[in-house]
C-alpha cells in the first residue's frame, strides 16, 4: 500500500487546499506556510525528489517549471516576485519524498 501523504492528497483520501487541478498536477497550500503566500505544486504521478530524477523525467520536470509560473501568474505575484524550491534531502529539510515544488510569495525574502 502507499503510504505516500502527497499520493493520498491526489487521490483525495486526505483533504488539503487545493488551488489548481489539471491532468499532470495538483497545486495546493502548504499546511505549515513560510510565507504569505506557500503553494506546492506537485505532480500526480508518484516520484522522487530531484536527486532521483533522470532523462526520463525531463519533459514533466519542463512542465512542472512552467506550471509554477502558470500559477504565479494566477495568483498575480508575477510582477512582485516569488520563490521556488525544491528541497533535496535531510540537510535541507525535506520531509515529503514526493516531488514537490515549493512557491514561495507576499513578503520580502533576502536570500
Ligand atoms: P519538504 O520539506 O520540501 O519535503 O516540504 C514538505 C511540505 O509539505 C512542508 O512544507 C509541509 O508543511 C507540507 N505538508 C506536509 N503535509 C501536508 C499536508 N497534509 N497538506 C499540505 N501541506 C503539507
Ligand atoms: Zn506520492
Amino acid at each position: 500500500m502507499n503510504d505516500c501523504i502527497f499520493c493520498k492528497i491526489v487521490s483525495k483520501k486526505i483533504p488539503a487546499d487545493i488551488v489548481e487541478e489539471d491532468v499532470y498536477f495538483l497545486v495546493f497550500k502548504d499546511i505549515h506556510p513560510k510565507a504569505p503566500i506557500h503553494l506546492l505544486i506537485v505532480p500526480k504521478e508518484h516520484m522522487g525528489p530531484v536527486n532521483t530524477l533522470n532523462e526520463d523525467n525531463r519533459d514533466l520536470i519542463g512542465d512542472l517549471i512552467l506550471k509554477a509560473k502558470e500559477t504565479a501568474e494566477d495568483a498575480k505575484i508575477s510582477e512582485k516576485g516569488y520563490r521556488l524550491v525544491f528541497n533535496v534531502g535531510k540537510d535541507a529539510g525535506m520531509e515529503v519524498d514526493h516531488l514537490h515544488l515549493h512557491l514561495l510569495a507576499g513578503k520580502h525574502m533576502p536570500f
